[in-house]
């Protein structure tokens, strides 16, 4: 059947209006979801066979249908009469459409509501006999009628205005009805209402109760539908927030980026965030990294701060936290890698022979700190580099010369511009493994001042007690140093804090004597020299007596350091020699070594004096090994006060007052006349006054020096003389006697007087020392005076001015 248009639609439609004569029997339609009311236009779905007959048949006839709902929506089979409300709406079918899959859809508009009668059973469909329900006309629209009118207009505009559903002039649509009933009708049968509440309505025959009723529904579903679009309304607020986060940060990305603060920057965050993982440190360590890592990730790469924390991320992640090399605690090993690189030492190889076993039983233990202490050029570097290597470890050397800042060793406070860790922290980042062998230099030479003391610090970080925890100010966090194993060096102990040497192993290391040099050279410095400076043993040979000429003539010291510097200045000179063309063999001997390093520097005799009034020779232990030191005092005509210059330290200076007190306490054993010292002052100098001296080991000489001076007896000058000196007049031991031995040697003497108690550590002294030199061991003063001083006075010789 072909659909017609709207138009005729229409005017079928109020052809029907006049007068429609009902069939009394009526085909009876079971619909499922929806209940027709009278005046109602609506396409249905004709599925059901027994439906599709009923359809059949009214269409067949003059298309009058009776639609009643089911009551429930799902029926497995054909409903019963008791499945279905009795009252519906007669309805006539205005137009059919097969569909392919065997259904029918049916326009049909709702004439009448009617109440089913009788159901009259034909075949296989519902026959009715009905009764139409006829609705009483509303004559009078009072004030309360058109109130509910309006109000129920009102309602509906509003709920499709909400629901957005219908466009067009729905108002005029409304106000056109004039009839409650029929508005009643319109309404129920485009709201979406329950079944129960829809056939309800249809029930309801009088049209202002209906409306009432609608209106009710009415108010409902626009609460709801209130609450509904407000719902809507909100998740649109929260989608569009959403939105706008996202367009924000697109936003800032933007922003950041024209500023600098693009890519590089997360690129930069990621790098260090896998560098703190590959760090492996501490949790402390850690923790301390990420925090600082997301400060950082908040700044803007330029700025101050940011490169503050950029350089402290980078203190923590390139600290050796997890890093270490490991020991070869092979004895056998350690003894061939010592001696292939020192002549001699016999004892300290041992001692450090004798630590590596221990490690090597228990890894735990802690050890103690070793201090190597002599003068410059004894090879106290050497040999820790000898050990590293024994060890298998790395090496490390910083020095602390003049730290008087407890900072150079803790580090500054981050607070500080430019700071940095200390120098502990610093020596394991440039090593990069957290047990080196740790090389501090000059510990000797630290002082303290306002700024902290360094060598509290320094304990801190040596002692293996507390050095697990070694917190240094600019990480603020603690660094294990317990691998680290530490080596001090010093020239002399005298001036070591006393906390620190309470607690380290000194290993003394001594000057060496022309022979020890001598091997050494041979077999050390020179094939060391001329591989270092590209040379062979068949382009350059240095005699044995050019050697010892080198040793002294050109060198006047207790280590090796200048010694080396000359084989040096031999093996450049030879070297620019070959690389202008000279090929041969280049013999350095006594007579030709002058034509490589210019004229010797010093001779033997050189510094001695001569025998002199007031002029006595002593020996004292410096920070560079012996010295010969000369003494000279001088009377002048004064109060009898006593002046001391040569900048002496407090116990040399102290031992010069014994001296004096001695003196004048046996003037007349001494010979001196009595009132002797009255109208005098008495001056003792130490020449060579830039060098600060110190020790109380020059009392003999200053009060051998005062007596010859008062008595005008000349000393001896090739006798050095050595000890402390008592009030009494006895002679106390003194240490360094090696050193002093060696110094007097190189110094061309050869005759010492010793306090009797050192007499002992003669047999300690090298061989040739013993061989070489006389020592004359004394109980007092007044043996001393017996070998030292000349017999006869020696006006002419006299320095002094006395009276
Ligand atoms: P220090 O640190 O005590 O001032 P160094 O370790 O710098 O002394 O030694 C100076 C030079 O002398 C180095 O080249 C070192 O190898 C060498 N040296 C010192 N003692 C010996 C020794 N016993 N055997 C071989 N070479 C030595």
């Amino acid at each position: 059947m072909a659909e017609a248009d709207n138009d005729d639609l229409i005017s079928l439609l109020e052809e029907e209006e006049k007068d429609i004569d009902l069939p009394n029997l009526l085909p009876l339609l079971a619909v499922r979801d929806v209940v027709v009311f009278p005046d109602m236009l609506l396409p249905l779905f004709v599925g059901r066979s027994i439906s599709i007959r009923a359809v059949d048949e009214a269409v067949a006839k003059d298309g009058f249908i009776l639609l009643v709902t089911q009551k429930k929506q799902h029926l497995k089979e054909g409903p019963q009469p008791d499945d279905l409300y009795t009252i519906g709406t007669i309805a006539r079918i205005l137009r059919i459409l097969k569909l392919p899959d065997g259904r029918i859809k049916a326009l049909i508009q709702g004439i009448a509501k009617a109440k089913i009668i009788k159901y009259v059973r034909k075949r296989s469909f519902y026959r009715v006999k009905s009764e139409v329900i006829f609705e009483k006309p509303v004559k009078n629209i009072t004030i309360p009628i058109e109130a509910l009118m309006r109000s129920v207009r009102k309602h509906s505009e509003k709920i499709i205005e909400l629901k957005d559903e219908f466009s067009g002039d729905i108002s005029s649509i409304l106000e056109s009805i004039e009839s409650p009933g029929k508005l009643a009708d319109l309404v129920a049968s485009n709201l979406k209402l329950k079944i129960e509440e829809s056939q309800s309505l249809l029930e309801l025959v009088d049209p202002v109760k209906r409306l009432k009723k609608i209106n009710k529904f009415l108010s409902r579903e626009l609460e709801l539908s209130s609450m509904q679009a407000k719902i809507q309304s909100d998740v649109r607020v929260e989608i569009s927030k959403n939105q706008r986060d996202y367009f924000l940060r697109e936003q800032v990305r933007a922003i950041n980026k024209e500023l600098g603060d693009s890519d590089d920057k997360s690129k930069e965050i990621t790098e260090y965030k896998t560098k703190i993982k590959k760090a492996k440190m501490p949790s402390e360590a850690g923790k301390a990294a990420k925090k600082e890592l997301k400060r950082l990730s908040l700044m803007h790469p330029d700025s101050a701060e940011s490169s503050v924390i950029r350089t402290y991320l980078d203190w923590l992640v390139e600290l050796p936290w997890s890093k270490s090399t490991k020991d070869n605690l092979d004895i056998k090993k350690a003894k061939e890698e010592l001696n292939a690189a020192h002549h001699g030492l016999k004892k300290i190889k041992n001692r450090i022979l004798e630590n590596i076993s221990v490690k090597k039983l228990n890894p735990q233990s802690k050890g103690q700190i070793l201090c190597f202490a002599g003068p410059p050029g004894v090879g106290k570097t050497s040999l820790g580099q000898a050990i590293s290597k024994a060890m298998g470890r790395k090496f490390i050397r910083i020095s602390l010369g003049g730290i008087r800042d407890e900072a150079e060793i803790r580090g500054h406070r981050r607070t500080y511009i430019g700071a940095l860790p200390g120098r502990i922290l610093q020596g394991l980042k440039q090593c990069n493994t957290n047990n080196p062998v740790f090389m501090l230099d000059e510990i000797d030479k630290i002082g303290a001042d306002f700024r902290g003391d360094p060598s509290s610090a320094l304990l801190e970080a040596l002692d293996p007690e507390q050095n697990s925890e070694f917190s240094d100010h600019y990480l603020n966090i603690t660094f294990d140093l317990s691998k680290v194993m530490f080596i001090l060096t010093a020239n002399i102990t005298d001036t070591i804090p006393s906390a620190l040497f309470d607690r380290m192993e000194v290993i003394n290391l001594t000057g060496y004597t022309e022979e020890e040099k001598q091997i050494i050279a041979e077999k050390f410095l020179i094939p060391r020299q001329i591989t270092e400076n590209g040379l062979t043993p068949k382009t350059l040979s240095i005699s044995n007596g050019a050697l010892l000429k080198i040793i002294q003539e050109y060198t006047m010291e207790a280590g090796l350091r200048n010694l080396e510097r000359e084989i040096k200045k031999i093996c450049r000179k030879i070297a620019r020699k070959i690389a202008e063309g000279e090929k041969k063999l280049f013999q350095i001997t006594q007579n030709n070594l002058h034509q490589y390093l210019g004229l010797h520097k010093y001779y033997p005799e050189m510094d001695k004096e001569e025998s002199q009034v007031g002029l006595a020779t002593g020996l004292a232990w410096t920070q560079v090994g012996g010295e010969v030191l000369y003494v000279e005092s001088s009377l002048i005509s004064g109060k009898g006060d006593l002046i001391i210059t040569g900048q002496l330290g407090d116990v040399m200076q102290e031992s010069a007052r014994a001296a004096v007190s001695y003196t004048k306490a046996n003037l007349q054993s001494l010979d001196i006349e009595k009132d002797f010292f009255e109208n005098l002052d008495i001056h003792i100098h130490v020449p060579a006054g830039a060098i600060p001296k110190d020790g109380p080991s020059a009392g003999i000489v200053m009060a051998a020096s005062l007596i010859s001076s008062a008595t005008g007896k000349p000393l001896n000058k090739d006798i050095a003389m050595t000890g402390e000196i008592t009030l009494r007049g006895r002679v106390l031991p003194i240490g360094g006697l090696k050193e002093k031995a060696l110094g007097a040697l190189r110094a061309g003497i050869n005759t010492i007087i010793i306090p009797e108690k050192n007499k002992k550590d003669i047999a300690e002294l090298p061989a040739n020392v013993k061989r070489k030199i006389k020592f004359i061991s004394v109980k007092n003063m007044d043996e001393a005076l017996s070998i030292v001083l000349e017999k006869e006075k020696n006006e002419t010789k006299k320095t002094s001015n006395n009276k």
